[in-house]
């Protein structure tokens, strides 16, 4: 199972020969999940159908299946998706009942014609894998940090970091953390929300019908919230109105598009060109990607539940700026390259590697 894994050909086979469509699909679905695969691509090919699984955000191919078994398990999740099962020339859209499948949770699915043949993705989901604060793997002095700012309530605590780098899973263990440690008033406006916590008021934006972050979140500081959550700061109201609410004593977590922890502050005064304002505001900042963490059944040397990787989970790799009195003077006088951050990537890799939690080469892939 190293070089081409083919699971379908090493006696881990599905129901195959009998040509049992019904019962191939459910056993790459339960397949899937038991490895926690956040999708199941399959593309069809001359002859054969290449089977795919995305495992800790990386594309991993687990075998190919013969065309005669491809086209009958293909028509069997259109057809559970309730999609039109005789149209391969059009892209279609559909959800299959997770209870029809013996999953708990939906599976979207999604066709699209490729010139070798149709490409059918399946995207899980997964209930109650949230992981607490001290489960994510952040390194004890971010930590500490980290929990030290979650008690006070006003300031921001803003998260950079490239889509898929678990800025969302850091948001709601934090808030979970603070939920267990002292029980507060918490709203989020989120794009979407990707997973319902308790004892948290969520609520979406929804641009269709004109409710952007910043007019839900006018409504939503009547709510009389302590922390608000912002999905995401990516204009010029949303940024003043996220300034006003943590100058008003609110404790406001939010997320920003920039490459570094400097480049946060940047793109903030560029949307408020108010740098003292910005200055007086901002606690902490932090930049994350994941990276995948050793396998902890096998310590990479590489089993079933890795799939013979080695690895398995993702552990943050990540910068960290705590902003100092020096600092804000700096941001005032609009010397941001003073700004160092109190914890490098180059910190994160020592302790990452120390620690055993993942290997060289999967740090360097977010270095490069
Ligand atoms: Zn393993």
């Amino acid at each position: 199972m190293q070089s081409d894994p083919n699971i379908f050909t090493q006696g881990w086979a599905p129901p195959l020969e009998s040509n049992d469509a019904t019962a191939a699909v459910e056993w790459l679905l339960k397949f899937a999940a038991s490895h926690r695969a956040s999708d199941i691509h399959l593309q069809m090919e001359s002859k054969a159908c290449r089977v795919q699984l995305r495992l800790d955000g990386v594309l991993t191919q687990i075998g190919t299946l013969p065309d005669e078994a491809a086209k009958l398990i293909l028509g069997r999740v259109k057809y559970l998706a309730k999609l039109k099962t005789y149209v391969e020339s059009l892209p279609q859209d559909g959800r299959i009942a997770g209870g029809d499948v013996g999953l708990a949770s939906d599976v979207r699915v999604s066709t699209y014609p490729a010139v070798t043949g149709e490409k059918l993705v399946m995207r899980l989901f997964y209930e109650g894998d949230q992981l607490a604060f001290d489960q994510l793997g952040f390194p004890p002095e971010v930590q500490n940090v980290l929990e030290n700012q979650l008690g006070i309530r006003s300031g921001m605590i803003l998260l950079t970091g490239p889509a898929g780098s678990g800025k969302t899973t850091t948001i709601y263990a934090l808030l979970q953390r603070l939920l267990d440690k002292d029980p507060c008033h918490i709203i989020t406006v989120e794009d979407p929300v990707e997973r319902v916590l308790s004892g948290i008021m969520q609520t979406e934006i929804d641009l269709e019908r004109g409710l952007t972050f910043a007019k839900a979140l006018k409504h939503l500081l009547r709510q009389d919230p302590q922390v608000l959550v912002i999905g995401e700061i990516r204009d010029e109201e949303t940024a003043a109105m996220a300034l006003r609410a943590s100058m008003t004593g609110h404790l406001v977590i939010a997320t920003l598009h920039a490459g570094s922890c400097r480049g946060v502050v940047e793109r903030l005064n560029a949307l408020t060109d108010d740098p003292n304002l910005v200055a007086g505001q901002i606690r902490l900042i932090l930049n994350q990607r994941l990276v995948r963490r050793v396998c902890s059944d096998c310590s990479s040397k590489g089993c079933q539940k890795c799939l013979g990787s080695g690895l398995k989970g993702r552990v943050p790799y990540l910068e960290m700026l705590q902003l100092s009195k020096l600092d804000h003077e700096s941001m005032e006088l609009k010397n941001l390259a003073k700004l160092e951050p109190s914890f490098s990537f180059e910190q994160s890799r020592k302790y990452l590697l120390s620690e055993m939690l993942t290997k060289e080469t999967e740090i360097n892939r977010h270095t490069a």
